[in-house]
């Protein structure tokens, strides 16, 4: 038997005003876990939408500062007592919570307070060893029952997180499309293949003004389209395709770099590299047309274009194209992929970006 479970979710700068009509079907006792900023922005606002509805918070947790097995395991107890919990960060505050919810058998409920991964509406949870480095997937088929985009608390946060968060939600689009090019898709992967394009051309339409409203802390319909295209139709493409179409050379890419130390140590984002390996992605697959429009989109809202961007040389690739191998982004593609064929295809962006001046 297959089952496919949607999440709901409310958008806008009053979105927590349904938490008690929707969260009290589940129960009366929440305990709330998140990131120390994400509490800081969110906890007072989400304590005054309960006040006056059954639900009763029994804490609030901070998740530990890594999505980690340990502190999972730490929060155990801590939640004993709830029916329900509270999930509120970007990533892995979120993702914390979702394997404690997931493991325990309770429902939970998202806050995102940054738009910078669709993590929020995802029912795959990352998991990390303490020191930072992936431990495992979590694999599930339960997404949050419910998620609430608080639009005002994501216009305070800082607008490197929309930024970053842009590239990471156009990279959806352009995997999951090359990735299942030779594939006869099954139902569920072909409607989230389709919803893919809600993930590219979108963000380059309103990306650019996004960002400025972000920037003025403003809520506007450009912002929330960005928002909502980054957390929805992000999280809904991976809740529908299989794994290996989440992924693909753009991500690759990514974890190539982040084995160089200039690149860590400029602290370079996960989206912010991932918006380049889309640029070299394409440049491989030889989509012209789309590489310009991504280009242009890139240089101007500040997206990494070439390799001194990145704080990377040339002589730093031997070192990359191993590491972008070495994981399962591109065991599912339509051409092979070989180091030779990424090395080129830098080198290839590095001209084409001389040659825009
Ligand atoms: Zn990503």
């Amino acid at each position: 038997m297959d089952k496919t479970l949607f999440p709901g979710y409310t958008v806008g700068p009053d979105a927590y005003d349904d938490i008690g009509a929707v969260c009290s079907a589940y129960g009366t006792k929440v305990a709330v876990i998140g990131g120390r900023r994400a509490l800081a922005a969110a906890r007072d606002a989400i304590l005054k939408a309960v006040e006056h509805t059954p639900l009763e918070v029994i804490g609030v947790f901070w998740y530990g500062g890594e999505a980690s097995r340990e502190n999972m395991e730490r929060l155990r107890p801590q939640v004993e007592q709830a029916d329900m919990l509270f999930a509120v960060g970007g990533g892995k505050a979120i993702d914390t919570c979702k394997v404690l919810a997931h493991e325990t058998g309770r429902p939970f409920f998202t806050f995102p307070t940054i738009a910078s991964t669709c993590a929020s509406c995802t029912s795959l949870g990352i998991v990390y060893h303490p020191d930072g480095s992936l431990r495992e997937y979590s694999f599930s088929k339960i997404p949050p029952n419910h998620i609430f985009i608080n639009t005002q608390i994501i216009a305070d946060a800082p607008d490197i997180y929309l930024w970053a968060g842009m590239g990471d939600t156009m990279a959806k689009h352009y995997e999951c499309t090359i990735s299942s090019r030779n594939d006869t898709p099954a139902h569920s992967d072909a409607m989230g293949i389709a919803l893919s394009s809600l993930c590219a051309e979108p963000i380059v339409h309103w990306g650019r003004q996004a960002l400025e409203d972000c920037r003025a802390h403003k809520i506007t319909p450009e912002l929330t389209e960005v928002i909502l295209g980054i957390i929805i139709s992000t999280g809904f493409v991976s809740n529908f395709v299989q794994v290996d179409y989440t992924t693909g050379l753009a991500h690759a890419i990514y974890n190539g770099f982040t084995v160089l130390p200039g690149t860590e140590a400029h602290h370079h984002l996960h989206g912010e590299v991932v918006s380049y390996g889309i640029l070299v992605m394409l440049t491989i697959d030889r989509q012209s047309a789309e590489r310009e429009k991504l280009y242009r989109f890139s240089r101007s809202i500040g997206l990494p274009t070439c390799l001194a961007d990145l704080h990377a040389r040339p002589e730093d690739l031997g070192a990359v194209t191993a590491k972008a191998l070495s994981g399962i982004d591109v065991r599912v593609y339509p051409y092979p992929v070989t180091e030779q064929m990424i090395v080129d295809g830098i080198m290839e962006m590095e001209q084409y970006h001389q040659s825009m001046g």
